[in-house]
């Protein structure tokens, strides 16, 4: 898929760098959504029989061969249901939240809630993320708190190249300072700012809060809830294959190959594939296409299955329906 670039005060050139993006010249790129079919960014198919369309067009000319009937069927809707990201926070992002189902659909038209994990890239030597509120702190604590008094309830947690940070709606989050990701999310633009730091914004002015829905979407009580995940395969062949989130809205698997061919099913659903190492060939429904990090392809449900080939190590994330996760 040909990305959509966004320029963000927290962004850098780093997409470029280690990825190969064909950045735009001279601004601080944050995010490249890669594969998008939302109003606010489009991806557009830039390879195969589709090439130069966007998303929104295959969707609506053949919805059904690329999400499969079940996906169709659950009240996914004509949008596609999920949307990933390459993001670069040269900066930190602002602490934030994100609503779920109902509230999204209550309060923003046509909007999902968005749950989101991210695979870590790259990380500095003392990278870190917020992950949620400290144990304890309540939602009169938190609505008391002074602007930069919020630093003090967030939980702070260091992070390497490698680690998953998994984000269920209603989960305060930021990324820090020096870290590369790939995120899988559900399709949502609903992000509530909770502190941005007292930085201004792109246009010199600081950036809007949203403490009222902020404090309506955050858990204050309980754990934060499971993603079903985190199953591993190892095979003999050198084939591994981690299960890191398995949700309502989506499942993640990470899948490293050792340059063996390996072959996998769509399981009767879409299948989005992240490159994050290495390099292959991609084989499915009868065309080969060399595949490399910073890729992202879209396998249909009616392909039915596809091969990775190739001489070199290969780490991919595969996106798939819940519970249709890629297996052995
Ligand atoms: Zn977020």
């Amino acid at each position: 898929m040909r990305p959509v670039f966004k320029e963000r005060v927290w962004g850098g050139r780093r997409l470029a760098d280690l990825l190969g993006k064909p950045l735009p010249e001279g601004k601080p790129i944050g995010e490249s959504w890669e594969l998008a079919d939302h109003p606010h960014g489009c991806s557009t198919v830039a390879d195969g029989p589709l090439a130069g369309r966007t998303l929104r067009w295959v969707l609506e000319n053949h919805g059904k061969e690329v999400l499969g009937a079940p996906a169709l069927a659950s009240g996914s809707g004509a949008r596609f249901p999920i949307l990933l990201k390459f993001l670069d926070a040269s900066d930190r992002l602002s602490v934030q939240v994100h609503p779920d189902d109902d509230y999204a659909a209550a309060h923003h038209a046509g909007e999902r809630g968005k749950t989101e994990c991210s695979v870590i890239l790259h990380a500095k030597p003392d990278a870190w993320v917020i992950d949620g509120l400290r144990d304890g702190v309540t939602r009169d604590a938190f609505a008391a708190a002074e602007k930069g008094a919020v630093e003090d309830l967030l939980t702070v947690r260091p992070v390497k190249a490698g680690d998953l940070v998994w984000t269920p709606a209603g989960h305060v989050h930021a990324a820090g300072p020096g870290i590369v990701f790939a995120e899988i999310q559900q399709n949502s633009d609903a992000t509530y700012r909770v502190y941005d730091w007292d930085r201004p914004g792109l246009d010199g002015k600081p950036r809007r809060l949203h403490p009222a829905d902020a404090l309506e979407t955050i858990r204050f009580a309980g754990e934060k809830p499971d993603s079903g995940g985190r199953g591993r395969t190892a095979s003999e062949t050198g084939l591994v294959i981690e299960h890191l989130v398995d949700c309502r809205a989506f499942s993640v698997s990470r899948i490293q190959l050792d340059g063996r061919p390996w072959a996998a099913e769509t399981r009767g659903g879409y299948v989005a594939l992240m490159v994050l190492a290495g390099a292959a060939r991609l084989v499915s429904a009868g065309r080969t296409m060399p595949i490399r990090a910073g890729d992202t392809i879209l396998v249909p449900a009616d392909a039915s299955e596809y091969v990775f080939e190739g001489a070199e190590e290969l780490t991919v994330l595969a996106a798939a329906p819940p519970a249709k996760a890629p297996t052995q």
